[in-house]
Protein backbone atom coordinates (compact mmCIF):
# COMPACT_ATOMS: atom_id res chain seq x y z
CA UNK A 1 0.00 0.00 0.00
CA UNK A 2 1.29 3.15 -1.32
CA UNK A 3 -1.19 5.56 0.41
CA UNK A 4 -4.55 5.47 1.60
CA UNK A 5 -7.94 7.85 0.57
CA UNK A 6 -7.80 9.82 3.21
CA UNK A 7 -3.62 11.29 2.47
CA UNK A 8 -4.80 11.90 -1.39
CA UNK A 9 -7.90 13.37 -0.41
CA UNK A 10 -6.12 15.62 2.12
CA UNK A 11 -3.08 16.46 -0.55
CA UNK A 12 -6.26 17.40 -3.07
CA UNK A 13 -7.67 19.97 -0.56
CA UNK A 14 -3.78 21.24 0.41
CA UNK A 15 -2.65 21.60 -2.83
CA UNK A 16 -5.36 22.19 -5.51
CA UNK A 17 -8.10 23.56 -3.07
CA UNK A 18 -10.63 21.08 -4.26
CA UNK A 19 -12.78 19.89 -1.93
CA UNK A 20 -13.45 16.29 -3.37
CA UNK A 21 -12.39 13.40 -5.92
CA UNK A 22 -14.34 13.24 -8.62
CA UNK A 23 -15.88 9.62 -8.67
CA UNK A 24 -13.83 8.77 -11.65
CA UNK A 25 -10.66 10.03 -9.92
CA UNK A 26 -11.42 8.40 -6.72
CA UNK A 27 -10.89 4.67 -8.37
CA UNK A 28 -8.23 5.91 -10.41
CA UNK A 29 -6.03 6.67 -7.29
CA UNK A 30 -7.15 4.03 -5.38
CA UNK A 31 -5.76 1.44 -7.77
CA UNK A 32 -2.57 3.43 -7.87
CA UNK A 33 -2.60 3.59 -4.39
CA UNK A 34 -3.03 -0.05 -4.32
CA UNK A 35 -0.30 -0.79 -6.39
CA UNK A 36 -1.85 -1.79 -9.87
CA UNK A 37 -1.04 -0.41 -13.24
CA UNK A 38 -3.81 1.12 -14.23
CA UNK A 39 -5.62 2.23 -16.87
CA UNK A 40 -7.84 5.50 -16.58
CA UNK A 41 -9.85 6.49 -19.47
CA UNK A 42 -11.85 9.83 -19.08
CA UNK A 43 -12.81 12.34 -20.95
CA UNK A 44 -10.94 16.03 -21.66
CA UNK A 45 -11.37 17.54 -19.30
CA UNK A 46 -12.31 14.82 -17.09
CA UNK A 47 -9.37 15.39 -14.49
CA UNK A 48 -6.87 13.01 -15.65
CA UNK A 49 -3.45 14.65 -14.38
CA UNK A 50 -4.55 14.90 -11.02
CA UNK A 51 -4.94 11.22 -10.97
CA UNK A 52 -1.46 10.77 -11.01
CA UNK A 53 0.10 13.94 -9.53
CA UNK A 54 -1.31 13.26 -6.76
CA UNK A 55 -0.05 9.63 -5.68
CA UNK A 56 3.33 10.52 -7.00
CA UNK A 57 3.15 12.93 -4.43
CA UNK A 58 3.06 10.15 -2.12
CA UNK A 59 5.68 8.02 -3.66
CA UNK A 60 9.55 8.54 -2.56
CA UNK A 61 11.13 9.44 -5.66
CA UNK A 62 10.69 10.89 -8.96
CA UNK A 63 7.72 10.21 -11.02
CA UNK A 64 8.61 10.57 -15.05
CA UNK A 65 5.16 11.52 -16.71
CA UNK A 66 5.68 10.83 -20.37
CA UNK A 67 3.55 14.10 -22.24
CA UNK A 68 3.32 14.50 -26.40
CA UNK A 69 2.95 18.07 -26.50
CA UNK A 70 5.72 20.73 -25.55
CA UNK A 71 3.63 23.67 -25.13
CA UNK A 72 1.64 21.27 -22.67
CA UNK A 73 4.34 20.11 -20.68
CA UNK A 74 5.29 23.89 -19.61
CA UNK A 75 1.83 24.99 -18.30
CA UNK A 76 1.49 22.09 -16.50
CA UNK A 77 4.75 22.29 -14.56
CA UNK A 78 4.47 26.48 -14.32
CA UNK A 79 0.83 25.08 -13.16
CA UNK A 80 2.65 22.92 -10.56
CA UNK A 81 5.38 24.81 -9.38
CA UNK A 82 2.44 27.83 -8.54
CA UNK A 83 0.46 25.49 -6.09
CA UNK A 84 3.93 24.23 -4.62
CA UNK A 85 4.51 20.74 -6.10
CA UNK A 86 7.98 20.28 -7.22
CA UNK A 87 8.50 19.49 -11.25
CA UNK A 88 10.28 20.28 -13.90
CA UNK A 89 9.99 18.96 -17.85
CA UNK A 90 13.00 17.85 -20.46
CA UNK A 91 12.37 18.28 -24.21
CA UNK A 92 13.98 19.39 -27.22
CA UNK A 93 13.60 23.71 -25.95
CA UNK A 94 16.01 22.72 -23.68
CA UNK A 95 20.22 23.37 -24.12
CA UNK A 96 21.90 20.10 -23.34
CA UNK A 97 23.39 21.59 -20.34
CA UNK A 98 19.99 22.33 -19.02
CA UNK A 99 18.73 18.86 -19.58
CA UNK A 100 21.92 17.37 -17.48
CA UNK A 101 21.27 20.24 -15.03
CA UNK A 102 17.63 19.27 -14.15
CA UNK A 103 18.20 15.58 -14.30
CA UNK A 104 21.28 16.06 -11.87
CA UNK A 105 18.71 17.81 -9.52
CA UNK A 106 16.15 14.92 -10.29
CA UNK A 107 18.50 12.22 -9.20
CA UNK A 108 18.87 14.12 -5.93
CA UNK A 109 15.18 13.79 -5.33
CA UNK A 110 14.48 17.53 -6.06
CA UNK A 111 10.89 16.97 -8.05
CA UNK A 112 8.12 14.93 -7.47
CA UNK A 113 7.44 14.90 -11.57
CA UNK A 114 9.52 14.80 -14.59
CA UNK A 115 7.87 15.82 -17.70
CA UNK A 116 9.13 14.26 -20.71
CA UNK A 117 8.85 14.40 -24.07
CA UNK A 118 8.44 11.07 -25.68
CA UNK A 119 11.50 11.65 -28.68
CA UNK A 120 13.53 11.80 -25.52
CA UNK A 121 13.33 8.37 -24.85
CA UNK A 122 14.61 7.98 -28.66
CA UNK A 123 18.24 8.34 -27.23
CA UNK A 124 19.83 5.90 -25.79
CA UNK A 125 21.94 8.00 -23.45
CA UNK A 126 18.94 9.54 -22.35
CA UNK A 127 17.47 6.29 -21.07
CA UNK A 128 20.93 5.43 -19.52
CA UNK A 129 20.91 9.46 -17.31
CA UNK A 130 17.30 8.62 -16.00
CA UNK A 131 18.38 5.12 -14.80
CA UNK A 132 20.10 7.30 -12.38
CA UNK A 133 17.23 8.51 -10.82
CA UNK A 134 14.79 6.68 -8.41
CA UNK A 135 11.57 6.32 -9.85
CA UNK A 136 8.20 4.66 -8.65
CA UNK A 137 6.20 5.41 -11.54
CA UNK A 138 6.20 6.26 -14.96
CA UNK A 139 2.74 8.13 -15.83
CA UNK A 140 1.74 8.13 -19.82
CA UNK A 141 -0.38 10.94 -20.27
CA UNK A 142 -2.33 10.86 -23.93
CA UNK A 143 -1.60 7.14 -24.21
CA UNK A 144 -3.20 6.43 -27.35
CA UNK A 145 -0.11 8.37 -29.23
CA UNK A 146 1.46 4.38 -28.77
CA UNK A 147 -1.49 3.33 -30.88
CA UNK A 148 -1.67 2.80 -34.76
CA UNK A 149 -5.24 2.76 -34.06
CA UNK A 150 -5.51 6.14 -32.11
CA UNK A 151 -6.21 9.41 -34.01
CA UNK A 152 -2.24 10.58 -32.95
CA UNK A 153 0.25 7.65 -33.56
CA UNK A 154 3.26 8.71 -32.06
CA UNK A 155 6.37 6.24 -32.75
CA UNK A 156 8.71 7.30 -30.08
CA UNK A 157 5.50 5.99 -27.80
CA UNK A 158 6.93 2.59 -28.02
CA UNK A 159 9.94 3.42 -26.19
CA UNK A 160 8.26 4.00 -22.78
CA UNK A 161 8.74 0.18 -22.01
CA UNK A 162 12.48 0.76 -23.35
CA UNK A 163 12.52 3.08 -20.20
CA UNK A 164 11.06 1.12 -17.75
CA UNK A 165 13.79 -2.36 -18.58
CA UNK A 166 16.34 0.55 -18.31
CA UNK A 167 15.53 1.30 -14.76
CA UNK A 168 17.12 -0.65 -11.64
CA UNK A 169 13.45 -1.33 -10.46
CA UNK A 170 10.18 -1.75 -12.35
CA UNK A 171 8.64 1.07 -11.94
CA UNK A 172 4.63 1.32 -11.77
CA UNK A 173 2.39 2.20 -14.96
CA UNK A 174 0.04 4.66 -14.60
CA UNK A 175 -1.92 5.47 -18.45
CA UNK A 176 -4.36 7.88 -19.15
CA UNK A 177 -6.63 8.92 -22.36
CA UNK A 178 -9.90 10.28 -23.51
CA UNK A 179 -9.87 7.83 -26.89
CA UNK A 180 -12.13 4.68 -25.25
CA UNK A 181 -12.38 2.48 -28.32
CA UNK A 182 -11.39 -1.39 -27.51
CA UNK A 183 -8.90 -1.42 -29.90
CA UNK A 184 -6.88 1.36 -28.75
CA UNK A 185 -7.15 0.27 -24.87
CA UNK A 186 -5.77 -3.14 -25.79
CA UNK A 187 -2.70 -1.54 -28.09
CA UNK A 188 -1.85 0.71 -24.89
CA UNK A 189 -1.86 -2.85 -22.36
CA UNK A 190 0.28 -4.47 -25.07
CA UNK A 191 2.85 -1.82 -26.07
CA UNK A 192 3.18 -0.22 -22.51
CA UNK A 193 3.33 -4.06 -21.63
CA UNK A 194 0.93 -2.97 -18.57
CA UNK A 195 1.04 -5.70 -15.72
CA UNK A 196 -2.60 -7.35 -14.80
CA UNK A 197 -4.21 -3.06 -15.23
CA UNK A 198 -6.91 -2.24 -13.73
CA UNK A 199 -9.15 -0.37 -16.62
CA UNK A 200 -11.62 2.13 -15.45
CA UNK A 201 -13.48 3.87 -18.12
CA UNK A 202 -15.37 6.92 -16.48
CA UNK A 203 -16.77 10.34 -16.63
CA UNK A 204 -17.90 10.34 -19.80
CA UNK A 205 -21.20 12.04 -19.50
CA UNK A 206 -21.60 16.04 -19.15
CA UNK A 207 -24.66 16.49 -17.21
CA UNK A 208 -24.68 20.44 -18.55
CA UNK A 209 -24.90 19.59 -22.17
CA UNK A 210 -28.00 19.15 -23.81
CA UNK A 211 -27.41 16.85 -26.93
CA UNK A 212 -30.32 17.27 -30.30
CA UNK A 213 -30.34 15.60 -33.42
CA UNK A 214 -32.01 17.52 -36.00
CA UNK A 215 -33.34 15.28 -39.44
CA UNK A 216 -34.61 16.13 -42.15
CA UNK A 217 -35.06 20.29 -41.73
CA UNK A 218 -33.98 22.74 -44.12
CA UNK A 219 -29.78 23.06 -42.10
CA UNK A 220 -29.82 26.61 -42.86
CA UNK A 221 -33.28 27.52 -41.55
CA UNK A 222 -32.33 25.51 -38.57
CA UNK A 223 -28.92 27.11 -38.43
CA UNK A 224 -30.07 31.05 -38.94
CA UNK A 225 -33.16 30.46 -36.37
CA UNK A 226 -30.58 28.72 -33.67
CA UNK A 227 -28.03 31.56 -33.77
CA UNK A 228 -31.12 34.33 -33.65
CA UNK A 229 -32.06 32.57 -30.79
CA UNK A 230 -28.85 32.46 -29.27
CA UNK A 231 -27.83 35.76 -30.20
CA UNK A 232 -25.83 37.04 -27.21
CA UNK A 233 -24.16 33.92 -26.85
CA UNK A 234 -20.73 32.56 -28.02
CA UNK A 235 -21.06 29.42 -30.43
CA UNK A 236 -19.00 27.38 -32.55
CA UNK A 237 -20.43 25.75 -35.74
CA UNK A 238 -18.24 23.20 -37.07
CA UNK A 239 -18.61 22.10 -40.99
CA UNK A 240 -17.11 19.07 -42.86
CA UNK A 241 -14.81 20.94 -45.40
CA UNK A 242 -13.29 23.92 -45.98
CA UNK A 243 -15.97 25.08 -48.90
CA UNK A 244 -18.92 24.22 -46.53
CA UNK A 245 -17.10 26.67 -44.08
CA UNK A 246 -16.23 28.99 -46.91
CA UNK A 247 -20.17 29.11 -48.20
CA UNK A 248 -21.90 29.55 -44.74
CA UNK A 249 -19.51 32.15 -43.63
CA UNK A 250 -21.10 34.32 -46.36
CA UNK A 251 -24.10 32.79 -45.96
CA UNK A 252 -24.14 34.07 -42.58
CA UNK A 253 -22.67 37.90 -43.03
CA UNK A 254 -25.38 37.82 -45.91
CA UNK A 255 -27.52 37.25 -42.59
CA UNK A 256 -26.35 39.94 -41.17
CA UNK A 257 -24.34 37.68 -38.50
CA UNK A 258 -21.24 38.42 -37.89
CA UNK A 259 -18.86 35.63 -37.61
CA UNK A 260 -15.48 34.45 -37.23
CA UNK A 261 -13.95 31.72 -39.68
CA UNK A 262 -11.47 28.93 -39.07
CA UNK A 263 -10.11 26.11 -41.49
CA UNK A 264 -6.89 24.81 -42.47
CA UNK A 265 -6.92 26.58 -45.88
CA UNK A 266 -6.51 29.46 -44.39
CA UNK A 267 -3.25 30.96 -43.61
CA UNK A 268 -1.37 31.09 -39.87
CA UNK A 269 -1.78 34.92 -39.42
CA UNK A 270 -5.61 34.81 -40.41
CA UNK A 271 -6.21 32.04 -38.27
CA UNK A 272 -4.32 33.41 -35.20
CA UNK A 273 -6.34 36.53 -35.69
CA UNK A 274 -9.95 34.58 -35.98
CA UNK A 275 -8.94 32.72 -32.80
CA UNK A 276 -8.77 35.56 -31.26
CA UNK A 277 -11.60 37.24 -32.28
CA UNK A 278 -13.41 33.92 -30.92
CA UNK A 279 -11.40 34.21 -27.58
CA UNK A 280 -12.07 37.77 -27.13
CA UNK A 281 -15.64 37.60 -27.52
CA UNK A 282 -15.26 40.13 -30.50
CA UNK A 283 -16.99 37.72 -32.86
CA UNK A 284 -19.38 35.51 -31.24
CA UNK A 285 -19.71 32.97 -33.74
CA UNK A 286 -17.20 30.50 -35.17
CA UNK A 287 -17.59 28.95 -38.32
CA UNK A 288 -14.89 26.11 -38.51
CA UNK A 289 -13.61 23.32 -39.67
CA UNK A 290 -12.27 20.24 -37.47
CA UNK A 291 -8.87 22.36 -37.43
CA UNK A 292 -10.37 24.43 -34.97
CA UNK A 293 -10.02 24.02 -31.24
CA UNK A 294 -7.32 21.62 -30.41
CA UNK A 295 -5.58 23.60 -27.70
CA UNK A 296 -8.14 26.58 -27.29
CA UNK A 297 -9.73 26.67 -24.04
CA UNK A 298 -12.47 29.40 -24.45
CA UNK A 299 -15.14 28.24 -21.13
CA UNK A 300 -17.87 30.26 -22.18
CA UNK A 301 -19.20 28.75 -25.26
CA UNK A 302 -22.62 28.21 -25.14
CA UNK A 303 -23.12 25.93 -28.05
CA UNK A 304 -21.29 23.84 -30.70
CA UNK A 305 -23.83 23.35 -33.36
CA UNK A 306 -22.53 20.78 -35.85
CA UNK A 307 -23.67 21.38 -39.51
CA UNK A 308 -22.66 18.37 -41.02
CA UNK A 309 -22.24 14.94 -39.14
CA UNK A 310 -18.45 14.29 -38.13
CA UNK A 311 -16.79 11.12 -39.10
CA UNK A 312 -16.75 9.28 -35.62
CA UNK A 313 -17.97 9.71 -32.23
CA UNK A 314 -14.64 10.37 -30.79
CA UNK A 315 -14.48 13.54 -33.15
CA UNK A 316 -18.35 14.17 -32.34
CA UNK A 317 -17.88 14.21 -28.71
CA UNK A 318 -14.50 16.25 -28.55
CA UNK A 319 -16.06 19.24 -30.40
CA UNK A 320 -19.29 18.99 -29.09
CA UNK A 321 -17.40 18.91 -25.29
CA UNK A 322 -16.21 22.51 -26.44
CA UNK A 323 -19.15 23.84 -25.32
CA UNK A 324 -20.08 24.71 -21.51
CA UNK A 325 -16.69 24.03 -20.11
CA UNK A 326 -17.81 26.22 -17.66
CA UNK A 327 -20.40 23.78 -16.34
CA UNK A 328 -22.93 26.00 -17.13
CA UNK A 329 -25.90 25.10 -19.43
CA UNK A 330 -24.56 24.47 -22.67
CA UNK A 331 -26.41 23.05 -26.38
CA UNK A 332 -25.03 20.45 -28.99
CA UNK A 333 -27.21 20.34 -32.13
CA UNK A 334 -26.25 18.07 -34.62
CA UNK A 335 -27.79 18.57 -37.97
CA UNK A 336 -28.26 15.09 -40.11
CA UNK A 337 -28.80 14.12 -43.47
CA UNK A 338 -27.97 11.17 -44.99
CA UNK A 339 -25.92 13.47 -48.32
CA UNK A 340 -23.53 13.62 -44.51
CA UNK A 341 -22.68 9.83 -44.67
CA UNK A 342 -21.26 10.66 -48.24
CA UNK A 343 -19.36 13.18 -47.43
CA UNK A 344 -17.51 11.68 -44.67
CA UNK A 345 -17.34 7.82 -46.85
CA UNK A 346 -15.69 10.28 -49.84
CA UNK A 347 -13.14 12.03 -47.00
CA UNK A 348 -11.80 8.85 -45.39
CA UNK A 349 -11.26 6.59 -48.66
CA UNK A 350 -9.26 10.21 -49.58
CA UNK A 351 -7.50 10.07 -46.33
CA UNK A 352 -6.94 6.53 -45.25
CA UNK A 353 -5.41 4.26 -47.94
CA UNK A 354 -4.79 0.86 -45.69
CA UNK A 355 -7.94 -1.18 -46.15
CA UNK A 356 -8.16 -2.54 -42.75
CA UNK A 357 -8.11 0.96 -41.34
CA UNK A 358 -10.50 2.20 -43.70
CA UNK A 359 -12.74 -0.67 -42.52
CA UNK A 360 -12.34 0.59 -39.03
CA UNK A 361 -13.26 4.06 -40.33
CA UNK A 362 -16.75 2.69 -41.66
CA UNK A 363 -17.45 1.37 -39.08
CA UNK A 364 -16.82 4.03 -36.69
CA UNK A 365 -19.29 6.13 -39.56
CA UNK A 366 -21.91 3.87 -38.80
CA UNK A 367 -22.22 4.52 -35.15
CA UNK A 368 -21.72 8.01 -35.68
CA UNK A 369 -24.51 7.65 -37.66
CA UNK A 370 -26.65 5.15 -35.19
CA UNK A 371 -26.27 8.13 -32.95
CA UNK A 372 -28.39 9.68 -35.35
CA UNK A 373 -31.31 7.63 -35.75
CA UNK A 374 -30.92 6.25 -32.05
CA UNK A 375 -34.46 6.61 -29.95
CA UNK A 376 -32.69 6.31 -26.80
CA UNK A 377 -31.27 8.86 -24.80
CA UNK A 378 -28.04 10.44 -26.15
CA UNK A 379 -26.33 11.22 -24.00
CA UNK A 380 -27.01 7.52 -22.81
CA UNK A 381 -25.93 6.52 -26.47
CA UNK A 382 -22.23 8.41 -26.21
CA UNK A 383 -21.40 7.33 -23.24
CA UNK A 384 -22.15 3.45 -23.90
CA UNK A 385 -19.84 4.46 -26.68
CA UNK A 386 -16.95 5.04 -24.48
CA UNK A 387 -17.12 1.99 -22.44
CA UNK A 388 -19.40 3.41 -19.65
CA UNK A 389 -22.76 2.82 -18.33
CA UNK A 390 -25.29 5.47 -17.14
CA UNK A 391 -28.02 4.97 -13.82
CA UNK A 392 -30.68 7.20 -15.58
CA UNK A 393 -31.38 8.89 -19.14
CA UNK A 394 -30.48 12.53 -19.19
CA UNK A 395 -33.85 13.73 -19.55
CA UNK A 396 -32.50 16.83 -21.84
CA UNK A 397 -31.89 15.57 -25.12
CA UNK A 398 -34.09 15.65 -28.21
CA UNK A 399 -34.97 12.14 -27.41
CA UNK A 400 -35.54 12.56 -24.03
CA UNK A 401 -37.37 15.75 -24.42
CA UNK A 402 -39.37 15.01 -27.01
CA UNK A 403 -43.27 14.77 -26.55
CA UNK A 404 -44.22 13.37 -29.88
CA UNK A 405 -41.41 10.52 -29.09
CA UNK A 406 -43.73 7.44 -27.82
CA UNK A 407 -43.62 3.65 -26.81
CA UNK A 408 -44.45 2.14 -29.76
CA UNK A 409 -44.03 -1.60 -30.22
CA UNK A 410 -42.62 -2.30 -33.41
CA UNK A 411 -42.14 -6.37 -32.85
CA UNK A 412 -44.12 -6.81 -36.16
CA UNK A 413 -42.43 -4.74 -38.45
CA UNK A 414 -39.12 -5.51 -36.99
CA UNK A 415 -40.19 -9.24 -37.69
CA UNK A 416 -40.82 -8.20 -41.27
CA UNK A 417 -37.77 -6.44 -41.71
CA UNK A 418 -35.94 -9.27 -40.24
CA UNK A 419 -37.46 -11.72 -42.46
CA UNK A 420 -36.43 -10.30 -45.71
CA UNK A 421 -33.34 -9.66 -45.02
CA UNK A 422 -32.65 -13.68 -44.27
CA UNK A 423 -35.15 -14.11 -47.32
CA UNK A 424 -32.23 -11.88 -49.28
CA UNK A 425 -29.67 -14.38 -47.37
CA UNK A 426 -27.76 -11.48 -45.72
CA UNK A 427 -26.10 -10.00 -48.70
CA UNK A 428 -27.39 -6.49 -49.55
CA UNK A 429 -27.27 -3.26 -48.15
CA UNK A 430 -30.27 -1.18 -46.35
CA UNK A 431 -31.18 0.91 -49.13
CA UNK A 432 -32.34 -2.75 -51.24
CA UNK A 433 -33.75 -4.12 -48.52
CA UNK A 434 -35.88 -1.71 -47.80
CA UNK A 435 -36.89 -1.40 -51.16
CA UNK A 436 -37.60 -5.05 -51.32
CA UNK A 437 -40.05 -4.42 -48.53
CA UNK A 438 -41.34 -1.61 -49.76
CA UNK A 439 -42.20 -3.28 -53.36
CA UNK A 440 -40.94 -1.19 -55.31
CA UNK A 441 -40.50 -1.65 -59.25
CA UNK A 442 -36.69 -0.29 -58.92
CA UNK A 443 -34.63 -2.04 -61.48
CA UNK A 444 -31.88 -3.61 -59.32
CA UNK A 445 -35.11 -4.85 -57.51
CA UNK A 446 -36.63 -6.58 -60.95
CA UNK A 447 -33.21 -7.17 -61.93
CA UNK A 448 -32.60 -9.75 -58.96
CA UNK A 449 -35.88 -11.42 -58.66
CA UNK A 450 -36.54 -10.25 -55.52
CA UNK A 451 -40.21 -9.32 -56.54
CA UNK A 452 -40.70 -12.93 -56.15
CA UNK A 453 -39.73 -13.10 -52.35
CA UNK A 454 -42.50 -13.87 -50.21
CA UNK A 455 -41.28 -10.60 -48.52
CA UNK A 456 -41.66 -8.05 -51.30
CA UNK A 457 -44.02 -4.82 -50.88
CA UNK A 458 -44.68 -6.88 -46.65
CA UNK A 459 -44.19 -3.19 -45.99
CA UNK A 460 -45.82 -1.32 -49.15
CA UNK A 461 -47.94 1.22 -47.19
CA UNK A 462 -45.07 2.68 -45.58
CA UNK A 463 -42.49 5.36 -46.91
CA UNK A 464 -39.02 3.72 -48.44
CA UNK A 465 -37.21 6.21 -46.19
CA UNK A 466 -38.81 5.15 -42.83
CA UNK A 467 -37.88 1.74 -43.37
CA UNK A 468 -34.70 2.82 -44.11
CA UNK A 469 -35.02 4.81 -40.55
CA UNK A 470 -36.60 1.66 -39.06
CA UNK A 471 -33.45 -0.27 -40.31
CA UNK A 472 -31.24 1.88 -39.08
CA UNK A 473 -33.67 1.73 -35.59
CA UNK A 474 -32.56 -1.56 -35.32
CA UNK A 475 -29.10 -1.48 -36.17
CA UNK A 476 -28.79 1.08 -33.42
CA UNK A 477 -30.16 -1.22 -31.30
CA UNK A 478 -27.77 -4.35 -31.71
CA UNK A 479 -30.66 -6.40 -34.01
CA UNK A 480 -28.74 -5.79 -37.16
CA UNK A 481 -25.46 -5.42 -37.70
CA UNK A 482 -23.81 -3.99 -40.91
CA UNK A 483 -20.71 -5.32 -42.26
CA UNK A 484 -17.62 -3.09 -42.53
CA UNK A 485 -16.53 -1.84 -45.79
CA UNK A 486 -17.42 0.34 -48.53
CA UNK A 487 -20.32 -1.17 -49.23
CA UNK A 488 -21.87 -2.73 -45.66
CA UNK A 489 -24.23 -5.17 -45.76
CA UNK A 490 -27.14 -5.78 -43.28
CA UNK A 491 -27.07 -9.27 -41.31
CA UNK A 492 -28.97 -10.42 -38.72
CA UNK A 493 -27.81 -10.20 -34.84
CA UNK A 494 -28.05 -12.97 -32.39
CA UNK A 495 -30.46 -10.92 -30.69
CA UNK A 496 -32.91 -10.81 -33.63
CA UNK A 497 -33.75 -15.21 -32.98
CA UNK A 498 -35.85 -14.03 -30.40
CA UNK A 499 -38.10 -11.34 -31.65
CA UNK A 500 -38.00 -13.31 -34.99
CA UNK A 501 -39.24 -16.89 -33.08
CA UNK A 502 -41.71 -14.41 -31.09
CA UNK A 503 -40.62 -14.42 -27.88
CA UNK A 504 -39.24 -11.07 -27.10
CA UNK A 505 -40.67 -8.23 -28.26
CA UNK A 506 -39.17 -4.79 -29.66
CA UNK A 507 -40.70 -1.56 -28.26
CA UNK A 508 -39.33 1.89 -29.12
CA UNK A 509 -39.52 4.95 -27.63
CA UNK A 510 -40.55 6.74 -31.40
CA UNK A 511 -43.52 7.51 -33.41
CA UNK A 512 -43.33 5.62 -36.49
CA UNK A 513 -44.88 7.62 -39.42
CA UNK A 514 -47.06 5.61 -41.80
CA UNK A 515 -47.51 7.06 -45.56
CA UNK A 516 -51.30 7.76 -45.35
CA UNK A 517 -53.27 5.11 -45.79
CA UNK A 518 -55.95 4.72 -48.11
CA UNK A 519 -58.86 5.45 -45.46
CA UNK A 520 -57.21 8.79 -44.67
CA UNK A 521 -57.78 9.70 -48.02
CA UNK A 522 -61.27 8.78 -47.75
CA UNK A 523 -61.87 10.45 -44.80
CA UNK A 524 -60.53 13.60 -46.21
CA UNK A 525 -62.33 13.41 -49.15
CA UNK A 526 -65.67 13.32 -46.72
CA UNK A 527 -65.07 15.73 -45.42
CA UNK A 528 -64.49 18.04 -48.38
CA UNK A 529 -67.72 16.98 -49.97
CA UNK A 530 -69.57 17.47 -46.04
CA UNK A 531 -68.43 21.05 -46.65
CA UNK A 532 -69.74 21.68 -50.27
CA UNK A 533 -73.10 20.28 -48.95
CA UNK A 534 -72.66 22.74 -45.74
CA UNK A 535 -72.60 25.39 -48.35
CA UNK A 536 -75.20 24.47 -50.56
CA UNK A 537 -77.64 24.01 -47.42
CA UNK A 538 -77.05 27.42 -46.38
CA UNK A 539 -77.73 29.24 -50.14
CA UNK A 540 -80.71 27.07 -50.30
CA UNK A 541 -81.77 27.12 -46.80
CA UNK A 542 -82.72 23.80 -45.96
CA UNK A 543 -80.95 21.27 -43.86
CA UNK A 544 -77.83 19.75 -44.65
CA UNK A 545 -79.38 16.01 -44.70
CA UNK A 546 -81.95 16.91 -47.12
CA UNK A 547 -79.33 17.84 -49.68
CA UNK A 548 -77.70 14.91 -49.76
CA UNK A 549 -77.81 12.53 -46.93
CA UNK A 550 -74.24 11.07 -44.85
CA UNK A 551 -75.04 7.73 -46.53
CA UNK A 552 -74.64 8.87 -50.24
CA UNK A 553 -71.42 11.36 -48.78
CA UNK A 554 -69.92 7.92 -48.05
CA UNK A 555 -70.90 6.49 -51.77
CA UNK A 556 -69.60 8.91 -53.49
CA UNK A 557 -66.32 8.42 -51.48
CA UNK A 558 -65.93 4.66 -52.62
P1 LIG B 1 -7.75 16.17 -18.57
O1 LIG B 1 -6.26 15.99 -18.56
O2 LIG B 1 -8.48 14.92 -18.22
O3 LIG B 1 -8.26 16.78 -19.85
P2 LIG B 1 -7.22 18.05 -16.49
O4 LIG B 1 -6.40 17.18 -15.64
O5 LIG B 1 -6.51 19.07 -17.32
O6 LIG B 1 -8.15 17.20 -17.44
O7 LIG B 1 -8.32 18.74 -15.57
C1 LIG B 1 -9.34 19.54 -16.10
C2 LIG B 1 -9.80 20.57 -15.09
O8 LIG B 1 -10.53 19.97 -14.04
C3 LIG B 1 -8.65 21.31 -14.45
O9 LIG B 1 -8.98 22.67 -14.41
C4 LIG B 1 -8.60 20.72 -13.05
O10 LIG B 1 -8.05 21.60 -12.13
C5 LIG B 1 -10.05 20.42 -12.77
N1 LIG B 1 -10.22 19.37 -11.76
C6 LIG B 1 -9.62 18.18 -11.74
N2 LIG B 1 -10.02 17.43 -10.68
C7 LIG B 1 -10.91 18.19 -10.00
C8 LIG B 1 -11.70 17.98 -8.81
N3 LIG B 1 -11.63 16.85 -8.11
N4 LIG B 1 -12.50 18.97 -8.42
C9 LIG B 1 -12.60 20.10 -9.15
N5 LIG B 1 -11.89 20.37 -10.26
C10 LIG B 1 -11.06 19.42 -10.69
MG1 LIG C 1 -4.71 16.11 -19.84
Amino acid sequence: MIGTMQEAQALLKKYYGYPDFRPGQKKVIASILGGSDTLGIMPTGGGKSICYQIPALLMSGTTIVVSPLISLMKDQVDGLDSIGVPATYINSSLTYAQVETRIRKAARGEYKLLYVAPERLEHERFLELLSELVVPMIAVDEAHCVSQWGHDFRPSYTRISDLVRHLPNRPLLAAFTATATDRVREDIVLHLKLREPQVFVTGFARDNLSFTVVKGENKRDVLTSFIREHASDAGIIYAATRKEVDQLYEYLKRQGVAAGRYHAGMTDKERAEAQEQFLYDEVRVMVASNAFGMGIDKSNVRYVLHFNMPKNMEAYYQEAGRAGRDGEPSECQLLFSPQDIHIQKFLIEQSVADPDRQAQEYRRLQQMADYCHTPQCLQRYIVRYFGGEMEEDCGQCSNCASPDLELTDITLEAQQIFSCVRRMRERFGMMLVAAVLKGSRAKKVLEMGFDELSTYGLMKSRAEKDIVDLIQLLIAEGYLQLTEGKYPVVKLASKAAAVLSGEEKVVHRIRIQAAPAARDVETELFDALRQVRTEIAKREGIPPYIVFPDSTLREMCG
